[in-house]
């Protein structure tokens, strides 16, 4: 047994704290340990309790917190990875149903998969843990030390965007040039989440537009403006803003009201993305007039959850290039670093965040 410091808490009743515990670090196939691990608001949801469907792995009274990472490999004994690799470890583990047995556990369709850090399975915030080398994701980019830890929110965002591929195939949905040029995303919020869905929009050659209903510090506007990012408070632009209309309208806000006022003005054969989740939103007023709307104009609207390996490389792919294009610009949206003690992370948002990390070497 080896004596490690975890970040714990006990789902789904919450409270977070740091925690010397015993693990068993002799039988491995692949021994890692945490550079990065980030702190979004799944975490702090379980923290404060308020995310119900999270639970401990079985025979343990506690869960170690943790999904996003990006960890150092220090031991291997397969020959896919070698010490001092970084890699990020996948978050969702497989059940038995038929997605998960394809390696598409993000599709599963009973409900059985394991997620680290939330449902049923130890996270990444502790000093050491094994793993199998099957769901490890390589970063080769040695510089994305930092950034890498972005892979696994990114990895959402690449999910999304299949899912967006599939639906936008019901109707011609490009230009007459064959792109999306001209083509107008919007994404609600200004978390990490929209960040990222904002850089992959315009990734992607859309018109991409960040909005929420407030205004952003001087600080976090800088930081998307270093980027090329434009957002918009549209509390106080005038409609004539969204006057083109919106033809993939993407939400990370989890907010009703704010889904609905923005998908009023979704173009013919749109889509609309829910990725956002807040279990705390007022309920917003969907009215039949909303469900005419949607009828007339062939308006497809789709959830989407978690992402396959397939994703976490795409999004460690994506990572170079940025991190190439913009470096010290890129890295900055890490706005916030903890040390693991420093559990004050988990219970709010940080000033001026984008993405709060806690630095475990
Ligand atoms: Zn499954």
């Amino acid at each position: 047994m080896t004596k490690i410091k975890a970040v714990i808490t006990n789902a789904p009743d919450g409270g977070v704290s740091v925690k010397t515990i015993d693990a068993e670090r002799s039988n491995y196939k692949v021994l890692l340990s945490p550079i990065y691990t980030g702190v979004c608001g799944t975490d702090r949801g379980i923290v404060s309790s308020s995310l119900k469907f999270a639970y401990n792995p079985e025979g343990y009274d506690y869960l170690i917190l943790g999904h996003e990472s990006i960890c150092e490999v220090l031991d291997s004994k397969v020959p896919e990875f070698k010490a001092g690799d970084l890699v990020v470890p996948v978050v969702r583990r497989p059940g038995d149903c038929v997605n998960c047995r394809i390696g598409r556990q993000d599709n599963c369709s009973d409900g059985k998969k394991h997620e680290a850090g939330i449902t049923g399975m130890h996270g990444f915030m502790q000093q050491t843990f094994a793993d199998d080398p099957e769901f490890l994701v390589k970063v080769e980019d040695k510089s994305l030390k930092e950034v890498g830890v972005l892979t696994e929110p990114l990895k959402n965002v690449l999910k999304a965007f299949e899912v967006f591929d599939t639906v936008s195939k019901r109707a011609v949905f490009h230009g007459k040039d064959s792109t999306v040029l001209g083509k107008n995303v919007v994404v609600i919020g200004t978390g990490c989440e929209a960040f990222l869905y904002t850089m992959m929009s315009r990734e992607l050659s859309f018109n991409a537009l960040m909005v929420n209903r407030h205004p952003l510090s001087e600080k976090i506007m800088k930081i998307f403006g270093d980027l090329g990012l434009r957002f918009v408070n549209y509390a106080e632009e005038p409609e004539s803003q969204f006057s083109a209309g919106i033809d993939l309208l993407i939400d990370t806000s989890g907010d009703p009201t704010t889904v609905f006022n923005f998908l009023r003005k979704v173009n013919y054969n749109g889509v609309v993305i829910l990725f956002g989740t807040n279990g705390k939103a007022p309920p917003g007023a969907f009215t039949g007039a909303d469900i005419d709307y949607i009828v007339e104009r062939n308006i497809t609207i789709a959830g989407t959850v978690d992402a396959a390996k397939k994703h976490y490389i795409q999004a460690t792919e994506y990572l170079t290039k940025w991190h190439a294009l913009y470096g010290e610009k890129l890295e900055n949206v890490i706005t916030e670093k903890f040390p693991p003690e420093n559990t004050a992370i988990f219970t709010s948002r940080q000033k001026d965040e984008i993405k709060s990390v806690i630095e475990w070497k």
